[in-house]
């Protein structure tokens, strides 16, 4: 039987959505059974591949590199997920949504930073004037709200994907882990 193909992808989060999925424990060992994680923060493929069956995307859309991934990866995924309330909603990256760029990039590099630093112009990525939740960028199938979902709405998402249902998600979302 062929494996489902599983990629996780992290834009504008704090990794906790992640962290969450790993605390689905010993129940990892049934999915490492039924998918391969062809992409993903916790092993080291480079390029996002083609033919992805099931990606979770934990984060929003901030920088001009998320949104460039999440476009690539959208042609790439026949079912998308909005893993947690930063991919959802935007979450905490939007808080940064009425002080502009320009007033973020000075508080954080000028302002907060030793005397004489500057806004670095390569290697940060370039930030996108609004943040946004993945939606708004690309077709979103699947959405899972909580911050972070929990680890029994993670594994029980993965779980109706897996043997082809819609997962049905009402009584299952809750704040925290
Ligand atoms: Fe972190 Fe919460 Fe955003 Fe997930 S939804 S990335 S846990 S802030």
């Amino acid at each position: 039987m062929n494996k489902t193909r599983l990629a996780t992808v992290w834009l504008d989060g704090c990794s906790g959505c992640h962290m969450s999925f790993l605390d689905i424990d010993e129940r990892l060992l049934d999915l490492a059974g039924k998918v391969d994680l062809v992409y993903s923060p916790l092993v080291d493929h480079k390029e996002f591949p083609p033919g992805v069956d099931v990606t979770l995307v934990e984060g929003s859309v901030s920088s001009e590199e998320d949104f460039t991934k999440i476009k690539d990866i959208r042609q790439k995924t026949r079912i998308l997920v909005s893993l947690g309330d930063c991919a959802v909603t935007g979450n905490v990256p939007v808080m940064r949504n009425p002080f502009g760029t320009d007033a973020v990039l000075r508080r954080v590099y000028v302002e907060n930073a030793a005397p004489g630093s500057l806004i670095p112009t390569e290697v940060v990525p370039a930030l996108r004037p609004r943040v946004c939740p993945v939606h708004e960028v690309v077709p979103v199938d699947v959405f899972v709200p909580g911050c972070p979902p929990s680890a029994d709405t993670i594994f029980a998402t993965l779980t109706d994907l897996l043997e082809g249902r819609r997962p049905e998600l009402s009584g299952q979302t809750r704040f925290g882990a």
